[in-house]
Formats: structure tokens, sequence, C-alpha cells
């Protein structure tokens, strides 16, 4: 049978302890033990069932964890106080000082931040490579590397990365691949490709109503589980977990992801299209002159269309700001970083999430100065919002 992320979420049985149809929100930081011996065998990961801390794990949390492993379909997961807790976690746990990573060029520019800067303190290298090119890939592998990163739609250039092909280059090389899944929720599942370990922010999409922050790190059982050892997990031990009052709100929300992901598909297509009539050169990979077109629509689940994220180019940083200006003026949106959101929100992206990626390398990886990224929302008539635009692209002299 199809891999059905939406109905796996759907066929969820989970309800609190009184019947409620929602779970139970689990308000506590500590558990007691009728008996000694079970606290011991907690400890000791022997002990099914058991909760014992609430950084190591809550029934909430529990709750939100199961749902996102059945999305993503894997054995299963963990949430994170943000995606970069997740991001962060999965590689540390991975990695050991005097490893090697290889890693598309193209990611959010925190991870990219994390990965150039932050792992020299552990002595981990990054090749940073063009991960729509294999060749590169695999000739960038050496005798240290631990794992491939990459983003399954990457920001901000919304490359499409080839998952099974790149499963293929990892277990040949016997390494892991960790793929970023922020984008692509449901239309994406990369761990049914391949991939060894899915991260997300839940921050984006999947919760969608910029009112927290939040990730996830969807894998086998066993790397879970080694994420919360109480010796050597780097969840349990570095701490990012998720407030089980927000798992709570999240976990409500997942439940209407897959139509929001229809409609946010929807909106962005229509605008991709009437971007491109205009003359402007436009990415998403909904086009059929996208680089990747062909090897989306073979990759994804096709009733959630192909994602919310469009980026445009005007050039120059200068006209991009004079646009962003105008259309959040007239109610196109709002002028912000982050994506998801039931808003369409739009940033500059070399000035704002991925200024950490210096200029040269924003060059070499194709990053406009004047690139716009567009999250489009979930406008109700979305031919009024383009007529908003049209008007203020016609005052730049942008048509
Ligand atoms: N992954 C991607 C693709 C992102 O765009 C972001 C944030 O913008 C993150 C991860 C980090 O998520 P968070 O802000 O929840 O830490």
């Amino acid at each position: 049978m199809k891999f059905d992320p939406a109905s796996n979420i759907q066929d969820l049985a989970q309800f609190g302890e009184f019947g409620d149809v929602n779970p139970s929100i689990t308000d506590s930081a500590t558990y007691t033990f009728m008996e000694a011996k079970t606290m011991v065998d907690t400890f000791h990961g022997e002990q099914e069932g058991c909760f014992l801390y609430s950084r190591h794990w809550n029934p909430s949390n529990k709750y939100l964890a199961d749902a996102l492993a059945a999305m993503e379909g894997t054995e299963s997961a963990w949430v994170t106080a943000s995606g970069m807790g997740a991001i962060t976690s999965a590689i540390l746990q991975l990695c050991n000082s005097g490893d090697h990573i290889v890693s598309s060029i193209t990611t959010y520019g925190g991870t990219f931040a994390f990965l150039a800067n932050y792992l020299k303190k552990f002595r981990i290298e990054v090749s940073f490579v063009d991960i729509t090119k294999h060749g590169e890939v695999e000739s960038a592998i050496r005798e240290n590397t631990r794992l491939i990163y990459t983003e399954t739609m990457t920001n901000p250039l919304l490359q499409i990365s080839d998952i099974p092909a790149l499963a293929k280059i990892a277990r040949d090389n016997q390494v892991k691949l960790v793929v970023d899944n922020t984008f692509t929720p449901m239309i994406m599942s990369p761990a049914k490709m391949g991939a060894d370990i899915v991260v997300n922010s839940l921050t984006k999409f999947i919760n969608g109503k910029n009112d927290c922050v939040g990730g996830v790190i969807c894998a086998g059982e066993d790397f879970i589980n080694s994420l919360a050892d109480v010796n050597t997990g780097s969840a349990m031990l570095l701490g990012p977990v998720l407030d089980p009052l927000r798992s709570s709100s999240i976990q409500k929300n997942l439940h209407t992801l897959h139509i929001r992901m229809k409609q946010h598909g929807h909106n962005a297509m229509y605008l991709a299209n009437k971007f491109q009539e205009a003359g402007l050169r436009t990415i998403y990979p909904g086009l059929s002159n996208h680089p990747q077109h062909g090897l989306m629509k073979e990759l994804m689940h096709p009733d959630f269309g192909f994602g919310g994220m469009i980026a445009i180019d005007l050039e120059t940083s200068d006209k991009a700001s004079v646009l962003m200006e105008a259309m959040q003026k007239v109610g196109v949106g709002y002028l912000a970083v982050s994506l998801g959101y039931f808003k369409t929100l739009f940033s500059n992206s070399g000035k704002s999430t991925s200024s950490e990626v210096p200029e040269d390398v924003q060059k070499e990886m194709g990053l406009s100065e004047g690139l716009i990224r567009f999250s489009v929302g979930l406008d109700h008539d979305i031919e009024r919002s383009w007529e908003r635009i049209a008007a203020c692209l016609e005052s730049l002299g942008c048509r």
C-alpha cells in the first residue's frame, strides 16, 4: 500500500487519561515511582513505559513525537525546543572530534554557520558541495566521513535533493544520510526514500501558527534511544527539550497540516506563474523550467502540491527592499523571516536568513543579492493578492 503521511496521522488513536479527545498535557518535570527498583531500571533504559524526568521524556512530547514518526514513516522520534536543537543534537550524536561531514552548500544559514564555524571547536571538518552533483558528493567523502547532510528542498535556492540517489551513495560508503524536511513536510517522505535521519523545524509549516519554535528528529529506535541515553545522549545531556504545553498545541496543529500544505502549494503555484509571466527570474519547483521539476514530480506525494516557497530575483538588495516595503504596506503579507505561516512572509535571503553565509560563498552558490524568498500564505483569494503584488511591481518599473 502507498505510504500516506496524512492518513497515518489521521489514524492515530491518541487520547487523554479521561477519554479526552486530545491527549492530556503532562505538566510535570519529575515522576514518582512506587518501587525504588523501577527507578533504577528506568535509569538504565530497561523499563518500558516509565517516565523519569521531563528532560529525558515527557508523555506529551511522546504523543507529538509518535505522530511525527508516523508522518515521516520512521520507527521513532524525539521532539526538541527548536529546529536547530534537532539539527545540532542529531549531528553531535553522530560525530566525534576529528570526523568529517559532506553537506549541501545551500542550507538554512543557521545550519551553515553551525557546520562551517561551530563544529571547528570539535575539529569536525565539513566539505560543502553542490548537492545536485552526485559526483561532487561522492568524491568529497573521506575515510573519516560520518554523514551526508542536505535539505529536501534547499533554503533559499529551492534545489531538490535526489534522496534515493544520495541514500545509495551514503549506503555504499557506510555513512548516514541526514535530511532536513522543513520545506516539504507531507510532500516528501525522505525516510521512505532511504534517509537514515530526518529533521524538521516544527516552527514552520508543521505548526503553521508562528507562535513558538520547535523541532524533531525522526529515525530508527536505536538512534532515538541513543539520543536520550543518560550517559551519552546529546538530547539528554545538552537538554534541548520541547516544553510539553507547546508540544500539545503543535500536536493539534499537525492534524490540519495536509490541508494547509495543499493551499500553500496551490497559492504558490499561482503566484510563481504570475511572477514568471511578469518577466522576473522565478525559482519554484512546480514550474517546468525548474532544473529539478521532473525529479520532484518523481519523488513527491502528488496530493500536496510543490510547496509554499518561491524565490524571485530583483537583482539588487535595494530594489528588493523597496518591493518588500511596498508589499507590506498594501497588505500582501509581512516583511519577516521564517516560513510556513498562514500569512505570506517575505525576506531578502542574502541579508537575513542566509546572512551567515559569507558573500563570496553566496555568489558561489548562485544566491543573488536581490533574491526575495516568499513563504506563500493561505490566502483565500490569491488573485486579489497577485493584483496587490502586481501594483507594487508596476510602481517599481518591474513589469
Ligand atoms: N531548517 C530550515 C530549512 C530552516 O529554514 C530553519 C529556520 O529558518 C531551521 C531549520 C531552524 O529552525 P528553528 O528556527 O526552529 O531553530
